[in-house]
């Protein structure tokens, strides 16, 4: 989104896999540099480049929700259908903090009569929310080496109907 910039976060140089550079989710991607970001940034892969995840799009969701504050990358995915929570591994609970668990379960609620999920995902494993509460176990859905392939995605309608009230429950 025009006006929002990644800064110091690069999250996504760890959590999100990239298929050009054989990366797997959830490992720091080798050109990476702390405090300097991305050390090929000019060369950097079209997987790079074209990704941006739902913080960096979404004006609604504050600084609370950048990927490095937040422990969790959004994106979306399945043509904008699905938003996906990507968590560390090393903070698999990240996600239950406020004011995220309640906001997450709100857009599953919300969304759920068009078709709408939220996925929460640590590692390979994978569970759907509930609209009505809790989580549907999905189990070890993910191949063991997959390099995610993301688009700049814009969910349809947009701009952004969905998640309703990014920042509120
Ligand atoms: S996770 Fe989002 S805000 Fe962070 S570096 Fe990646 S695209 Fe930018
Ligand atoms: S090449 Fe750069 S932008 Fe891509 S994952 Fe590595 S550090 Fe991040």
């Amino acid at each position: 989104m025009a006006g929002r910039e990644c800064g110091a976060c690069g999250q996504c140089c760890k959590l999100i896999g990239v298929r050009e550079l054989e990366k797997a989710p959830h490992v720091w991607c080798r050109y990476f540099k702390r405090d300097r970001g991305c050390g090929v940034y000019e060369a950097r892969p079209r997987g790079c480049a074209d990704f941006a995840c739902d913080w960096l799009l979404d004006a609604r969701l504050d600084e609370t929700w950048r990927p490095d504050r937040s422990g969790f990358v959004l994106h979306a995915s399945d043509g904008g259908r699905v938003i996906n929570v990507e968590l560390d591994p090393t903070q698999p609970a990240a996600w239950r903090r406020p004011p995220f668990e309640a906001t997450l379960r709100g857009w599953a609620a919300a969304g759920a009569a068009d078709g709408l999920e939220v996925r929460i995902w640590v590692g390979r494993r994978c569970w759907r929310l509930a609209p009505s509460g809790g989580e549907i176990d999905l189990g070890v859905v993910r191949p063991a080496v997959a390099f995610a392939a993301h688009g700049r995605l814009r969910r349809p309608g947009s701009g952004r109907d969905w998640p309703p009230g990014a920042t509120s429950v």
